[in-house]
Order: C-alpha cells, then structure tokens, then sequence
C-alpha cells in the first residue's frame, strides 16, 4: 500500500458532475473575469466567515499584500509576526515595503507565543500578523487585547484555517482582515491559485478591491498602483461547489486527527499534536524529539552521512531518518518546515541568529506531517498507524536478542 500525504482524486470522483457542470458552465458563459460566480462565491464566502465582505483574489499570498496596502502599512512600517510558517507571510510584509519583526513560537501549539509580542513592539510597529497553523487558531481573545492596548491592526493569516474556529466564532472575523488561501491543499482549495480577504469594514473592503484591479475603482481611472490580483470565474466556479462540502470535510479532518491521537499515544520521543476546539487540522504534526525508542531508534543509522535529505540540522537526523523509513514502507510524509523564515537566504539581511528563535528552529528540525485529507481511508490510515507500531516493534525485537541468546 501505498500512501500519500495529500491526495484529491477521490474528491474529484465524489464531487463528479457538479464540478464538471460548474467548469463547462463558465467556459460556455464566455464570462472568465468577474461575473455572477465570482459575486456568489464572495457572498457565500463571506457569510461562512461571518464578516460582512470577502473580496476575492489570486491568491493567499496576494490578499495579504491587499489587506497590509489596505491598512496602508509600508515603507518604514514594523509588522510583528513568526518564523514558524510558510514563507509568503513575512514575503508578503516585505512585498509593500514595511519589516516583518518575527517573535518566537510556542512549541506545543506551534503558533506565535502572545508572551514575547509585546516585547517586540517599537514606535514603528504598525501591525500583528498572526497565523492560524496547521488549522490551530492562535488565541484571538488575547491576541486582539494586547492589539487594541497598543493601537495596532491585526491582519489574520488564515491560510492554513478555512473552517476553524476560536471560541466558536470562525478565524478572519476577528482582526481587521482575514486573508484565505485556496491554494488545492489549503481545507478549501480551487483547482489552481485562488484567495480571499474577509473584512466588516466597509472602506478596507472598498480599497482591496480597487486594489486587486489596478487601483482602478471605475475603468480606466487609477486612483492608485496596485495590482492584477482577481480571482478566476473558473475558480469562483469551483469553489461554489466545494464550499458546501466544507463542514463535512472538517469533520472528517477532525475524525482522522482524533484517529491517529488514540493510536499512537504513547510512542516515546514522538509528542503528537494537541486538540482545540474547533482546531480544522490541515496538518497532523509530529514532533520527533529525539530518538523515538528511548534506544537509537536507527540503530545508529541516524547519523548525517546515512541522511541524504538532511537539512543539516542536528538534531533533524533521526526525523529525516524517520521520513525515509515511512517511506520504504509507503507513507509519504512531509517537512512543514525544514528552515524557519529568519534564516531563509532571502532574510540574511534582517540578520536573524542562529539561536534567535530557539523554539522555532527546534520545530523545524523536529516536524513530521502524516497524511491526512478528508477522503484518507481507514485502512490508510491504519497502514500510517502500524508502520510506526512497527518500528517499536522492531527496535523491541533487536532489544530482545541478548536475552534471547
Ligand atoms: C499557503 C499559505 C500562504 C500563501 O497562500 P498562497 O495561496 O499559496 O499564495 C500564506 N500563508 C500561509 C501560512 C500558507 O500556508
């Protein structure tokens, strides 16, 4: 058996006809750029968010941009946010010119620890850009208190956290803005790039959405330099469809999640991911604190000249060690994130440390994502399961043989 992290070909099947009849219904409309799709998905969007107004465009990285030109923060402007993520959201803050400020993460929840926020404010911060990892929501009853103390906007990162919730109200509801990704592997994904920025304010929505076609508020009046940033009718289209299924899709992402938490309990040196309410788990991340039988759980294979994937890291040789042995045994895994954004190449310049971000770079020598997806079988995920019992089992087994003999 064989199984991937992520897979959509059982969705696609199960969604049959209405996919295909959205996707041929715009292609005979002849309407490829705005039109009634776009209009429908905006204002369902928006109602499942619960904000008044959801302005689609290209992608998740680009409503970030919007949303941060929007607020008007640029040139000589602070955005505090993590490393601990993909890279667009700092990209995205360097993209209109002002200074992602990075705080570290907290390394059981994996999301940006409201602790050493403060701290990090200066006369130039402007704005908090939390992220809602993996699906887990950052605690916005804080995070919002500590905002509105010191007369900050809040852009939510919502890329990872279509359909979860905080305290029972939906993420990108709570900050000024809520930037959604529809990215295929995001909860709720287009065929294709795709994205959306939730706001109630009438005049941010206003903005964006000028923003998103040139800066051009009525035809070829530009009013400012901004961007070619719409979503697809053809997206919209797709989107329509799926977006129904959402609830279903989380359910079953939560289904899987509670899975896989009552069977691996208890295998030593792997923390599993802990549950939150309403927590959408578009990831399942392991930590692999070090080697997982207590007993080198390579037998000493985990050194860095057994490792070609390794990325140099230390104590990321038993995780690499790890991957790779799933992956002889068929689960596919993956590294949500090998490096953290402070020491990516293209920030050299901001002069993050090594050790500057403790917990962060420890995640990411330390992370391991199983698969999981809505359509995952039980019997794939079983396979998941046992591959790593197996591997207790074995080291077991080679423990045993002294006793033996
Ligand atoms: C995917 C992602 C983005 C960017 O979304 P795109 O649609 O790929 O541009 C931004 N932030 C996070 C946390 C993401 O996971």
């Amino acid at each position: 058996m064989n199984v991937p992290p992520f897979s959509l070909s059982q969705q696609i099947d199960d969604l049959g006809s209405d996919l295909e009849e959205a996707v041929l219904g715009v292609l005979r409309s002849g309407q490829y750029i705005g039109g009634p799709q776009i209009k429908a998905f905006e204002e369902s969007f928006a109602e499942r968010v619960g904000t008044r107004h959801a302005v689609g465009c290209n992608s998740g990285t680009d409503a970030l941009v919007l949303a941060l030109r929007a607020l008007g923060i640029g040139s000589g402007d602070e955005v505090i946010t993590c490393a601990f993520s993909f890279f667009a959201t700092a990209e995205a803050i360097s993209a209109v010119g002002a200074t992602p400020v990075f705080v570290d993460v907290d390394p059981d929840t994996f999301l940006i620890d409201l602790d050493q926020v403060e701290a990090a404010i200066s006369d130039a911060t402007r704005a908090l850009m939390p992220v809602h990892l993996f699906g887990r929501a950052v605690d916005m009853t804080r995070l919002m208190a500590l905002a509105s103390s010191h007369g900050l906007r809040v852009i939510e990162d919502c890329a990872q956290a279509t359909g979860t919730q905080w305290k029972g109200q939906p993420v990108g509801s709570f900050g000024d803005v809520g930037c959604f990704s529809f990215f295929p592997t995001k909860n709720l994904g287009a065929a294709g790039d795709g994205g959306a920025a939730t706001t109630n304010d009438d005049s941010i929505a206003q903005t964006m959405r000028e923003l998103a076609v040139h800066g051009m508020p009525r035809r070829y009046l530009h009013t400012a330099l901004g961007y070619n940033s719409r979503l697809d009718a053809i997206q919209a289209a797709v989107l329509n469809v799926k977006l129904g299924r959402l609830s279903t899709w989380i359910e079953q992402r939560n289904v899987i999640a509670r899975r896989y938490r009552d069977q691996l309990t208890e295998l030593p040196g792997i923390k599993l991911p802990e549950n939150q309410e309403g927590h959408s788990w578009n990831q399942f991340v392991l930590r692999i604190q070090n080697c997982p039988t207590g007993q080198p759980l390579c037998n000493g294979q985990c050194s860095p000249s057994a490792i070609s994937s390794s990325h140099g890291l230390p104590e990321s040789y038993c995780r690499d060690w790890l991957k790779q042995y799933l992956h002889d045994r068929g689960v596919n895994t993956i590294i949500y994130y090998p490096i953290p954004i402070h020491r990516q190449p293209a920030y050299e310049h901001l002069g993050y440390d090594s050790g500057s971000m403790p917990n962060t770079e420890r995640l990411c020598s330390q992370v391991l994502s199983l698969p999981i997806f809505p359509e995952l079988s039980e019997l794939e995920q079983q396979h998941v399961v046992s591959a790593l019992h197996q591997l207790y089992g074995r080291n077991q087994a080679v423990e045993q043989e002294p006793l033996a003999a």
